[in-house]
């Protein structure tokens, strides 16, 4: 397979066909009240507990009515993951690869509009937020997984005389677990589509935030001829699946992406039940972060100012790799936060599907509690530079926010928020190596930016932040990885960098087996040193 060019991001300008296509489905799924069935061994079953999906930006617009798993549907779809192992797994790779092909080509195509609407309804996200996450990146995670993959097999050992060596990636035993977070519809895409590329059947969980995107994403696999049984989706209480997941003996793996706090459950809840696993699961956990901008003396100020706002801002800060800690040296400062606050201030927030607007909705009611909670303590404990409202009359409105803190220990330069809240802490120019070290030994090490004009300083930055961020980004905002371009993942709280969309993540889905043929074997045990005489 030929290495895949990125799928070309389309910018929805007005009068283009896009838009136009991307207005009708907006309009066809506001009215469309979804009905979203549990899919089980390829069956769409319709439970008779059921809840609803709303927008977070209008409370009166009900998208879904989602059907709810209890502790049977989910044994029943662990069960359908089981059965339909051995066949999944005996296909060859190209086999496999070409219903991900297929899927992206339908992405790129009929279905590109359809996930977009429901990203941009489900989620609140603009168009661009949306073109560049449900169509683009999940296209290229199915394109780029599918050439990885054939990349990895070709990798085989050294023959020597008479002697040959085969290594054969075999998929784990057991099912997959995927737990998806609520913030990307490619994300949810791809957790369980990348252990399934390898020959693993999964059990998903989706984000109950994202119920309907995920929806989308199923019934695009199923269009593209992905077999039953091979992903099965449950939404369902989180603990009640995981529990009946965990509780398996042939738990094989957890693919998960969300907050630090979950995923160290699940990893202690997989650690407790142990002994009672065929096989040590594989645990890949992308998770929090509490990304830098750090801002060297010979910066050139407004890359600063339009990093900080496309990397706060942006899907209303709700990305893992969202700017959210600014380091600045105090001779920028005035003018940095002049600049900023004047942009920040431009910025319209409101409905997304009004392509007018920069920013949507968080995501929940919980979510816009947490921002409100945040914008008092930096009201009474921060200076607070621009914002610090919110509106919860139509929809979860939190404005963008910027506050400036007395101390990079405080709260809101190291708890993640994941909302439109920037924190700066403004350091002395003649202290930046006690800055750096402020910004270095963060407990979260996902994406961070530098900025400076120097080389030298742009190197020695780099240098010292090595181990503080799995993405950096130099003079540029540290959110928009590209797949096939970026692999993306971070250490330390933020996950297992096991980096997603690459072949180092696909080897996590994989258990190789290397064959040993010796062509004419030894008849005799003895070996020469035996032999008689000195
Ligand atoms: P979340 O942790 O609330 O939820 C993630 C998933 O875990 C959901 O499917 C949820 O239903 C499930 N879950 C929640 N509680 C659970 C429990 N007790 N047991 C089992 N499963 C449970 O995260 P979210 O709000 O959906 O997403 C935001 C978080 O995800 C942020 O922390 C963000 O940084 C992180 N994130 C990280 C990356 C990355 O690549 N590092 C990417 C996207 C999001």
């Amino acid at each position: 397979m030929e290495r895949p060019v990125n799928e070309p991001v389309l910018g929805y300008a007005p009068g283009s066909t896009e838009r136009a296509a991307l207005t009708a489905e907006l309009a066809r799924q506001s009215q469309e009240r979804y009905l979203a069935p549990l899919h089980l061994g390829g069956e769409r079953v319709l439970t008779r507990h059921r809840r609803p999906v709303m927008a977070p930006h209008r409370h009166t617009l009900q998208l879904a009515e989602c059907a709810v798993a209890e502790a049977p549907e989910v044994e029943r779809a662990i069960a359908a993951a089981r059965s339909a192992h051995p066949d999944w797994a005996a296909l060859s790779q190209q086999a496999r690869s070409a219903v991900f092909l297929r899927a992206a080509e339908l992405l790129a195509g009929p279905w590109r509009q359809r996930l977009n609407a429901a990203t941009i309804l489900n989620q609140s996200k603009t168009a661009h937020q949306a073109e560049i996450d449900a169509a683009c990146e999940l296209i290229d995670f199915f394109r780029f997984n599918a050439y990885y993959a054939e990349l990895i097999a070709r990798e085989q050992p050294s023959d020597a005389p008479g002697v040959r060596n085969q290594l054969e990636l075999r998929p784990l035993e057991g099912f997959v677990y995927a737990v998806t977070p609520f913030n990307f519809t490619a994300i949810a895409g791809n957790l369980p589509t990348a252990p399934a590329l390898m020959g693993n059947t999964v059990l998903w969980k989706p984000s109950p935030l994202a119920a309907l995107s995920a929806q989308h994403v199923m019934e695009l696999l199923h269009e593209a001829g992905l077999p039953p049984g091979v992903i099965n989706c449950v939404d369902g209480d989180a603990e009640l699946v995981s529990r009946v997941a965990l509780d398996q003996p042939d738990f094989a793996g957890l693919h998960f992406t969300g907050s630090t706090a979950v995923f160290q459950r699940l990893w202690q809840a997989a650690a407790e039940r142990l002994p009672r696993y065929r096989a040590y699961p594989r645990l890949v956990g992308e998770t929090g972060g509490k990304d830098f901008l750090f801002v060297h003396p010979s910066a050139e100020l407004q890359a600063v100012v339009v990093a900080a706002v496309r990397g706060a801002f942006e899907y209303q800060g709700q990305k893992c790799s969202a700017a959210s800690r600014l380091y600045a040296p105090r001779s920028l400062w005035p003018e940095l936060a002049e600049r900023l606050v004047a942009v920040v201030e431009q910025l319209t927030l409101g409905d997304p599907a009004d392509y007018s607007n920069f920013m949507g909705a968080v995501i929940s009611r919980g979510a816009y509690e947490r921002l409100r909670r945040a914008q008092r303590l930096a009201r009474v404990e921060a200076e607070l530079l621009v914002g610090g409202g919110g509106d919860d009359r139509e929809g979860y409105f939190i404005e963008p926010t910027v506050v400036r803190v007395g101390s990079p220990d405080h709260a809101l330069m190291t708890e993640e928020l994941f909302g439109p809240l920037l924190s700066v802490w403004v350091y002395e120019d003649a202290r930046l190596d006690e800055a750096l070290s402020a910004c270095e030994s963060h407990p979260y090490a996902l994406t961070g930016a530098v900025f400076a004009r120097d080389r030298r300083h742009l190197e020695a930055l780099s240098q010292r932040l090595r181990f503080a961020a799995g993405n950096l980004y130099l003079n540029d905002k540290p959110t928009g990885a590209v797949v096939g371009q970026q692999p993306f993942g971070g250490g330390r709280l933020s996950g297992t960098n096991d980096k997603a969309g690459s072949h180092w993540n696909l080897m996590r889905w994989v258990s190789p087996r290397v064959i040993k043929e010796t062509f004419v074997p030894p008849l005799d045990h003895r070996y020469p040193f035996l032999g008689p005489g000195a």
